[in-house]
């Protein structure tokens, strides 16, 4: 399945009942070059399911504040989220809506064959690391899954509700940068 076809599956996807409540799939934004940097949130909030896109509401400013200022280039990085559509009032996804989604953002994987996977978050970081993984014990750590790195940070919104976390945010994606730059630098 190409890009196109996917999208078009996911756009008529209703597997879950996320699905009744949503304006739009939010499958994805950023570079489709293979080899590089997947980040994975957690769900679409308000605007992005508006606008059907991830990350374009105050967390998602923040994270592309973030990653310009590290000079992240947008060559190199695809954003998605666990689910695709937004749970009511900005809730967390259940466990087995995720479930339900999971095979999309599989799929997403395979089309990226990304070098590097940022979990943004705790609902991340349990989907993509490990089950009971608290985003403060895993945060930073690294681990490899065949051809790829896994690691984790904050989820942009938690640093809305606490700046004390700014530092260790930016401290994660300085790594992820510097990681990247190594692996793309042999790879080139
Ligand atoms: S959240 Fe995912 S599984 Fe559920 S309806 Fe939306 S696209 Fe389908």
């Amino acid at each position: 399945m190409n890009w196109e076809e996917f999208e078009s599956k996911a756009q008529s996807c209703h597997a879950c009942g996320l699905s009744s409540g949503r304006t739009n799939v939010v499958i994805g934004r950023g570079s489709k070059n293979q080899g590089r940097i997947l980040f994975v949130g957690e769900g679409p909030g308000e605007n992005e399911d508006r606008q059907g896109l991830p990350f374009v509401g105050q967390a998602g400013r923040l994270l592309d504040l973030a990653l310009g200022a590290l000079e992240f280039s947008p060559d190199d990085y695809y954003i998605a989220n666990v689910v695709k559509c937004r749970p009511p009032q900005n809730r967390e996804p259940s466990e087995e809506e995720c479930e339900m989604c999971l095979p999309l953002l599989r799929h997403q994987f395979i089309l990226l064959k990304p070098r590097i996977v940022v979990c943004l978050g705790s609902v991340a970081a349990r989907n993509l690391l490990s089950k009971d993984a608290r985003i403060t014990a895993v945060r930073g750590e690294w681990v490899r899954k065949g051809n790829t790195l896994f690691t984790a940070t904050y989820h942009p919104a938690a640093l809305l509700r606490d700046e004390s976390k700014k530092a260790d945010f930016y401290y994660d994606l300085k790594k992820v940068r510097d990681t990247a730059a190594e692996i793309f630098k042999t790879e080139n």
